[in-house]
């Protein structure tokens, strides 16, 4: 089938108003936030899961692919139609379809702004904690398929944490639901299975979700640091301490000077590190415990550290991290955001290596990272014009990758593998490992319809 006939067909499938095959909308559609690129032969709209369970049955039948997209804000190469074929874009699949504050749930459909539905949340009082730093644009189907994480991850865990259930379109089209309202489901835990798989294994047009009442009280606190190594040692002292922070957050000098270049928030351009520290539960208690982590960074010869007043000054404190990779994009033409974990204990000895991997490859690097949960993201910076350039950035992260698992760590900590790490997924998996999957791949996805080119090659 030709280009124009799949065209045709999808445009009686959705309704013309929903296939877009322009060349500028293909290569507006062609890309994420990696550095890969490929164009579909077009891009389909859904408005319902029917939608999609009848392109999905069409795509099968003709062997065409097929590549879900959110906000296309993935760092991996996720949602990049390697192969063309249909993207499937859920803008038009937002709603929110039921807020079930008696039983703490939400249901979804995947293409709702993740900071959108968590607005609404606010106004029962209720909250959902995973929460990426691009969640003002993110969609939860994006986070879904990603497992994504973000600074609140450390104390109340990543997205699949908090998916309890999803619909979800198997490849040849079928509709089925996976996981629930409930805790515990019967069967295999396929939900589980499903969050992290990148698109690979069906499509998502429903999640539910579990939200919890806002807490009663948050203190938010900024540690400023000479060295790295003070600011890592703080990080395994206060966890040692038997504390756990609702987020440990880090950056480094060039990040600090990022960001105070962007938003002139009165950040010491000298400091070597900066920490932000929030813990968050009862009002009762809540001063001792910030007083004991301010304790634990003097004792790690912290330079200065202080607590936010009020919410203006948290909200401050957050805008500098939350806006970090935008501060750090200002300082070249791109970046590679490098995203491996590490045990807390490696910090800054791993941290110290990866700024030597830098240097042996002539490459400025910025470090803005999850801290708490050892999740490292060395920012990459060049000018993708550069071809040698480009060619000693792909090097440099694939060296970053490798010391992340040779310390005892893993080479994703959020941003799924995508494209970009399928190779390094022999760091830390097995043959027989990666076989192991490939077989669920094969299980759910025989015809390789969905996602091709991703987590391992096809
Ligand atoms: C500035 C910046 C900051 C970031 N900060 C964080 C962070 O703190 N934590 C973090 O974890 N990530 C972060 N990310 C990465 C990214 O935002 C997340 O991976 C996010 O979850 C992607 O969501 P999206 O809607 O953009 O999905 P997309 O990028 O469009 O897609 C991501 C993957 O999901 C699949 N997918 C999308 N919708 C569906 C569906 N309905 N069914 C099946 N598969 C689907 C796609 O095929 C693709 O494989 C950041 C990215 C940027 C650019």
């Amino acid at each position: 089938m030709n280009r124009k006939e799949i065209v045709e067909e999808l445009s009686k499938i959705v309704g013309k108003e929903n296939v877009l095959f322009s060349e500028m909308q293909k290569r507006l559609f062609g890309y994420d936030a990696s550095l890969y690129r490929a164009n579909p032969d077009c891009i389909v709209l859904p408005s319902s899961t029917e939608d999609v369970s009848r392109v999905v049955a069409f795509a099968y039948k003709h062997g065409i692919r097929v590549v879900a997209r959110g906000a296309g804000t993935n760092l991996s190469g996720g949602s990049v139609p390697s192969q063309g074929g249909i993207v499937l874009q859920f803008s038009r699949m937002n709603d929110i379809l039921e807020i079930d504050i008696e039983n703490q749930r939400v249901v979804v459909e995947p293409g709702i702004v993740t900071l959108d539905m968590k607005n609404v949340l606010a106004g029962y009082g209720y909250i959902y904690q995973p929460d990426p730093a691009s969640e003002k644009v993110t969609t939860l189907g994006g986070n879904f398929a990603e497992n994504s994480g973000g600074p609140h991850c450390l104390k109340y865990g990543v997205t699949g944490n908090h998916v309890l259930g999803a619909e979800v379109v198997l490849a040849n089209g079928d509709v089925v639901e996976v996981g629930g309202k409930a805790l515990d489901n019967p069967g295999y835990d396929l939900t589980g299975l499903l969050v992290g798989s990148e698109g690979t294994l069906g499509i998502i047009t429903k999640i539910t979700l579990r939200i919890v009442p806002k807490g009663e009280a948050v203190k938010t606190m900024m540690a400023i640091y000479n060295t790295l190594e003070d600011g890592g040692n703080t990080v395994s002292d206060i966890i040692a301490d038997g504390i756990v922070p609702a987020t440990l957050e880090m950056m480094d000098n060039l990040t600090i000077k990022a960001v105070e270049g962007a938003f002139n928030l009165g950040l010491p351009l000298d400091a070597a590190a900066i920490l932000l520290i929030e813990v968050d539960g009862l009002t009762d208690g809540m001063e001792r415990l910030a007083e004991r982590v301010m304790e634990i960074c003097r004792k790690n010869n912290v330079r200065e550290v202080k607590a936010a007043k009020d919410e203006a000054e948290r909200a401050k404190l957050w805008a500098g991290r939350k806006g970090a990779f935008g501060a750090i994009g200002k300082l070249r033409p791109n970046y590679l955001v490098c995203d491996g974990t590490v045990p807390r204990t490696e910090l800054s000895v791993v941290l110290s290596k990866v700024m030597e991997i830098g240097k042996q490859y002539d490459l400025a690097i910025a470090n803005v990272f999850h801290a708490g949960d050892g999740n490292l993201h060395p920012l990459i910076l060049f000018d993708e014009r550069d071809k040698d350039e480009l060619d000693r950035v792909h090097k440099a992260g694939m060296d970053i990758l490798k010391l992340c698992a040779d310390h005892g760590g893993t080479i994703s900590g959020e941003h799924g593998i995508g494209t970009e790490k399928m190779d390094a997924m022999s760091f830390v998996l097995s043959p027989a490992d990666i076989a192991a999957m490939k077989k669920v791949k094969k299980a759910f996805d025989p015809e390789g319809v969905f996602n091709p080119d991703k987590i391992f090659s096809n």
